[in-house]
Order: C-alpha cells, then sequence, then structure tokens
C-alpha cells in the first residue's frame, strides 16, 4: 500500500533539528522571564469572523490564506493564521484589559496557505507578544528593547536590522489613504495586479508591492510624513529619544505599512539579509483600534510576533546552537533478561537521586554483546554494568565509555552516588 506522506508546507521536525529548537526558545523565554511578561495560550481554531474582522477582509492573509472550513454544526472555524486577533479576544473575553495593563506572550503553530519555500510554510510557529494599556511611546521602546535582547541572547545582532515607520493617528492615516488614493487612481492601469485590486480596499499596502512598475510609479507620491499631525509627531519622535537611549540602532523606512489594516503609529520588522527573499524575521506595531474595532472598549495595543523557523535557520546560519553533547550520561544494562527489574529500579533510583543526570535503561532483548554494542552507541558516559555477581552483592559494574581502554570497576550504588554529589553538587553531574 502507499504509504501516507505529510501535508505540502508542513514540515516535521526531527532530534536534531529539534535540540536546535529548543535551544532557540529557551533562550528567548529567558529573556521574557527577566521582563517579566506573563504566558497564555489561546486554541488553535477560532470563530472565521475573529480573523475577517480582527485581521481584516482586504489582507493577504485573510483574502487567499486561510484555512477554514465549517464543523460538524455547519459553524464557520479557521486554524488561526496570527496571534494577536486571538490574544485580544481571550482578553476580552476573560476581563484582563479592565483597568490594567498587561505584558503578554504566546507561542504556537499558525497556519497560511501560501506558496512553501525555505522560511515559508503552511504550518509554521510564532512568537508572539502583546502588551494592552500603554498609550504613550515608552512601551513600544521597552518592546524594541526586548527584541534585541532576544537576538543577543541568541548572538544573531549583527545579522539582523530594525527598520522603524510610523503611520500615525488614525486621522493622519485616514488624510494620507485620500492622498495617496488621489495620486494613484489616475494611475490605476500602470499598477501591477495584486496592486490594482488593493487600490480601493488598502491602498496602503501598495507601499510595500515587490513589482518594479509599481515601485517606479510610486517615487513622487506623496508621504505619509507630509499627513503627520502634530501628536504623531511627538509619539515618534520620542520613540527615536527612546531607542537612543538605549542604543538600539535602527533605520526609518517610510515603506514599511504591515499588512494589517488597523496598525496605529509606530510599525516595525527586524530583517535580514542572510535568508534570501524570506528576510523579514520579526514584525509588529501598534494597533490602537482593534480592541475596539473586536468589540471591546477603546485600549491601546502594541505587539510583535517573530517567525522560529527563520530565527532558527538564521541562528544556524551563523554558526550558532547548543553544544551537542549526546542526550546521555548514563546507560543502565542488565547482562541478563533475569537482571531487568533491578536495571529498571537502578535508572529509576539514579533520576531521583541526581534529578540533572540523564539516564537511559537498555530495554530491548538480545544477548550481552549485543547490550554492551547498544550502549556504545548510547552517546552516554558511562555504563552501568548488572550481572550476576553485582546483583547479589548490592554493586555495580561502571564503565567509562569515553576512555580507551574502557576500564571498568565495581562500585557500591551508595559510593557512587555520594561521590557524584561531592564532584558535582546535589543536582549530580
Ligand atoms: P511575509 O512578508 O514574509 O509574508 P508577513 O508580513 O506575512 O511576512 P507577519 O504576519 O508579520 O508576516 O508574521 C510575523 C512573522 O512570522 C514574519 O516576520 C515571519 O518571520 C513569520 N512568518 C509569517 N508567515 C510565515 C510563513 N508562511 N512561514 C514561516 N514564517 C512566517
Ligand atoms: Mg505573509
Amino acid at each position: 500500500m502507499a504509504k501516507i506522506q505529510s501535508i505540502r508546507g508542513m514540515p516535521d521536525v526531527l532530534p536534531e533539528a529539534s535540540a536546535l529548537r529548543l535551544w532557540v526558545e529557551d533562550r528567548l523565554r529567558g529573556v521574557l522571564d527577566r521582563y517579566g511578561y506573563q504566558q497564555v495560550r489561546m486554541p488553535l481554531l477560532e470563530a472565521t469572523a475573529l480573523f475577517a474582522r480582527g485581521v481584516g477582509d482586504g489582507t493577504d492573509i485573510v483574502e487567499k490564506e486561510m484555512y477554514s472550513f465549517d464543523d460538524r454544526s455547519g459553524e464557520s472555524l479557521t486554524l488561526r493564521p496570527e496571534g494577536t486577533a486571538g490574544c485580544v479576544r481571550l482578553c476580552e473575553e476573560h476581563g484582563l484589559l479592565y483597568n490594567q495593563t498587561q505584558r503578554l506572550w504566546y507561542q504556537g503553530p499558525m497556519f497560511r496557505y501560501e506558496r512553501p519555500q525555505k522560511g515559508r510554510y503552511r504550518q509554521f510557529e510564532q512568537l508572539g507578544v502583546e502588551c494592552f494599556g500603554f498609550p504613550g511611546p515608552a512601551i513600544d521602546a521597552e518592546l524594541l528593547g526586548l527584541c534585541s535582547d532576544f537576538w543577543a541572547a541568541l548572538g544573531v545582532s549583527d545579522a539582523l536590522t530594525l527598520e522603524l515607520n510610523t503611520l500615525g493617528s488614525p486621522e493622519a492615516r485616514a488624510h494620507y489613504r485620500d492622498a495617496l488614493l488621489a495620486y494613484l487612481r489616475p494611475l490605476a492601469s500602470q499598477l501591477d495586479e495584486d496592486s490594482q485590486r488593493r487600490l480601493e480596499r488598502n491602498p496602503l499596502r501598495i507601499l510595500d508591492s515587490k513589482a518594479p512598475e509599481t515601485q517606479a510609479l510610486l517615487e513622487d507620491a506623496p508621504t505619509l510624513e507630509g499627513s503627520l499631525d502634530a501628536v504623531s509627531r511627538e509619539h515618534f519622535d520620542a520613540l527615536r529619544r527612546y531607542l537612543d537611549a538605549l542604543a538600539i540602532p535602527y533605520v526609518v523606512n517610510p515603506r514599511i505599512v504591515r499588512g494589517l489594516d488597523y496598525y496605529t503609529h509606530t510599525v516595525f520588522e527586524w530583517t535580514t539579509t542572510a535568508l534570501g527573499a524570506q528576510g523579514t524575521v520579526c514584525g509588529g506595531g501598534r494597533y490602537d483600534g482593534l480592541v475596539e474595532r473586536l468589540g471591546g472598549r477603546p485600549t491601546p495595543g502594541i505587539g510583535f510576533a517573530m517567525g522560529l523557523e527563520r530565527l532558527t535557520l538564521l541562528a544556524e546560519a551563523q554558526g550558532l546552537g547548543p553544544v551537542l553533547d549526546g542526550n546521555l550520561d548514563v546507560y543502565v544494562l542488565a547482562l541478563d533478561e533475569a537482571h531487568t527489574a533491578q536495571a529498571l529500579a537502578l535508572g529509576h533510583q539514579l533520576r531521583q537521586a541526581l534529578p540533572r543526570l540523564r539516564v537511559q535503561v537498555h530495554c530491548s532483548e538480545g544477548k550481552a554483546k549485543a547490550r554492551f554494542k547498544k550502549a556504545d552507541a548510547s552517546g552516554a558516559r558511562y555504563a552501568l554494568i548488572l550481572g550476576d555477581a553485582e546483583v547479589s552483592q548490592g554493586t555495580v559494574a561502571m564503565k567509562d565509555l569515553r576512555a580507551r581502554e574502557g576500564e571498568q570497576r565495581t562500585v557500591a550504588l551508595a559510593t557512587l552516588i555520594d561521590q557524584w554529589r561531592a564532584d558535582y553538587g546535589a543536582e549530580g553531574p
């Protein structure tokens, strides 16, 4: 029978790659802890209407990338394509935004029907951060500082550039939208196909079109800068001062608009040239209008999300990652089936006495020779061997698997545990 394959664009993660991912995730979580951010977990499925409203009808995501289906009762559900809308829903549903501020993060798979390629998948994982209840620019700076600490913790700071822009207040943005539309309408027939479609629904998106003919037309377009009011300017200027105080370098890129309708003021992307076309590792911005749009009271919000696959690819490209030292310290083997119970018990006892020790017990059948072979291949530093003599005397034979002459000595178990504690501390090696 033909084997069933995985779904296109939904990659498996094998043990070695997973070790690198865990290494990345551990470092990111360490930074989030040091900033006092709290984790939330949303379900993978939400009502389709949440994304239609929360991400926006005119966006690529809602127009062509969602996995939506009717469940058995006919309700339209969608596999989440991003985390912000679900996070806002969670906060509203549980009253987390009432008279309080929140600094939250989440991590998990997202789903988008895109053309799969390196760094672009149909199931991918994001780590996202969302903060609510902070109208001023200090939190914008804090979030960018948090990102910058992420990169430092991974060792990829040099490979990433912060590109920053402001979309201004909703009024400034609306004013600019009109100005841009007035400029582009007479040129509509010269725009690329995607941009023509966006013209009336989401003209700002045209700014980040990749089509050269469109980019050429945009050279003389009005700039958002010209539409900014005093409040918008002050928000952006203050953010820039704070970034200087934090010594975070950035470039202002007026073409950064982000995909979603609801962004206001600060928008940013962290980009790299090390990953080819999929160069945006992290993107985010301020979305002061979103909570209200999803039925809540007006509440300022700001957040970002980063793709963990792209970040891991970047760390890998820089030669970074965990020092791989095998996944075991000790391999316990009985020389004979008859001593399996003792071997299992010994493994259990070691893990309890020395919580950091990584212990595996031989669980296959076979002759003594095959068992030793398994021990050698396990990558463990020590083999602890139980034969007839050891079991009857309450001892264990200990073999250093990395020593050349593989010498073996007999030790009482208590002595071994005490010695490891003395050498490495209470937790063991
Ligand atoms: P892109 O322009 O690359 O499509 P985007 O603007 O759609 O990105 P966001 O919605 O801002 O991306 O998501 C934040 C981050 O999630 C991206 O910067 C990227 O690192 C990651 N990401 C987005 N889509 C994918 C995908 N299909 N596969 C892998 N990572 C992705
Ligand atoms: Mg996209």
